[in-house]
């Protein structure tokens, strides 16, 4: 059996002629740059967060970026953000010319809340916690240390549409909400794609026009802005899998279940805990194993692709150097970095492909009994 990580490809069988009428509809009426398709997206897309507004721009890297241009962040300021991400949730920090502040994870893969407060300074503008692998920040924690220091939180919500902590949706907790709609995150543009969420009207109307070259109207520009909208095409394609984006969850959820069932007996592996307050939603499904390179050359073997979310923690790249951490200093992204492995979980993956996976992952740990 050959199982690849991710199958875009096989998202697409199902509604392929829904998106081809999609786009035959905007090939006709001509109005790719912030047609309709854009603002109805963005509704259907805040009542699916649940907040009262949502923009739509070129990409989640741009989202964060345009989210903290929209709270005036820039040089002399801190933004307190985790190593134990994907690159662009630092790297958006710095891009605006601020610092990115470092606070360890926990073993959930999350901001460790209890270590926010040493992180404070006066410059501190912001926090920006990152949902990773689709399950929740403890918002709770987060949004009181914020609201005592008087934070902006900026949610990087990239790889969690749909995640809830204590029944509300991510990205309706802090001051904005950043969402990628890269082809490999669980609501997948066919291309580049990123959104934004906010309860704030006038962070609304300053992020439309920030990602719209800041032009006021056609002819009037009240500050610079960015060329970062989220095409009409995009958005009419968006608007179909928005349909099933939840139905697509519940599977994932579904699968991750299973994987859990299967491996939680494996002393050697450690399979994600859900907590009752938490809905994750599994963008993926890290487990950590001992022996990890071992395991994952082993599945590759037997046909199984598998991925690290991520093996170079960001305060060891080499981009973050002139912070000047070092190794040792936040021991546990630096431990996850070794033993996490991430499984394929995606709707179209079958019931046998599943089942073979999970029964492949035993069986490297059977032989290593003997
Ligand atoms: C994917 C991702 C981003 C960036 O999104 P793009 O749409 O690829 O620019 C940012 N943060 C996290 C955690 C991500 O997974």
């Amino acid at each position: 059996m050959k199982i690849p990580y991710t199958n875009i490809a096989a998202q697409h069988v199902r509604i392929k002629n829904e998106i081809l009428s999609a786009v035959g509809n905007v090939l006709d009426h001509g109005k790719f740059i912030l047609g309709n398709e854009v603002e109805e997206f963005e509704c259907r897309f805040a009542d699916l967060c649940k907040v009262s507004y949502a923009i739509g721009v070129n990409s989640g890297t741009d989202a964060l970026i345009l989210a903290l241009r929209s709270l005036g962040i820039g040089p002399g300021d801190e933004v307190i953000t985790v190593p134990n991400s994907f690159v662009a949730s630092t790297s958006c920090v710095a891009l605006v010319g601020a610092r990115p502040v470092f606070v360890d994870v926990r073993d959930d893969y999350n901001i460790d809340p209890s270590m926010i407060e040493q992180a404070i300074t006066s410059r501190t503008r912001a926090i920006l916690p990152v949902h990773l692998t689709g399950r929740p920040a403890n918002m709770t924690s987060i949004m009181e240390i914020a609201k005592a220091h008087d934070l902006d939180v900026i949610e990087d919500c990239a790889q969690a549409v749909c995640a809830e902590y204590e029944r509300e949706r991510v990205g309706s907790f802090g001051t904005i909400g950043c969402f990628s709609l890269h082809p490999l995150k669980t609501l997948n543009a066919c291309g580049d794609g990123g959104v934004l969420t906010t309860n704030d009207p006038r962070l609304y109307e300053r992020l439309r026009k920030l990602r719209n070259v800041g032009l006021h109207n056609r002819d009037e520009c009240h500050f610079w802005g960015y060329n970062s909208r989220l095409d009409t095409m995009q958005s009419a394609i968006l608007l179909i899998k928005l349909h099933y984006v939840e139905e697509w969850t519940e599977i994932r959820r579904a699968y991750a279940d299973y994987y859990r069932r299967r491996l939680n007996g494996l002393p050697q592996v450690q399979v994600p805990n859900e907590k009752s307050n938490e809905r994750c939603v599994y963008h993926t499904y890290v487990i950590q194993a001992d022996r990890r390179d071992e395991l994952k050359d082993y599945l590759g073997e037997h046909g199984i692709d598998t991925k690290i979310h991520y093996p170079i923690p960001i305060h060891l790249q080499q981009a973050a150097k002139y912070l000047e951490y070092t190794e040792g200093q936040f021991p546990v992204t630096e431990r996850l970095a070794s033993k996490i492995l991430s499984l394929p979980i995606y709707p179209e993956l079958r019931i046998d492909e599943l089942e073979y996976i999970a029964t492949t992952v035993c069986s490297f740990y059977d032989t290593e009994e003997e």
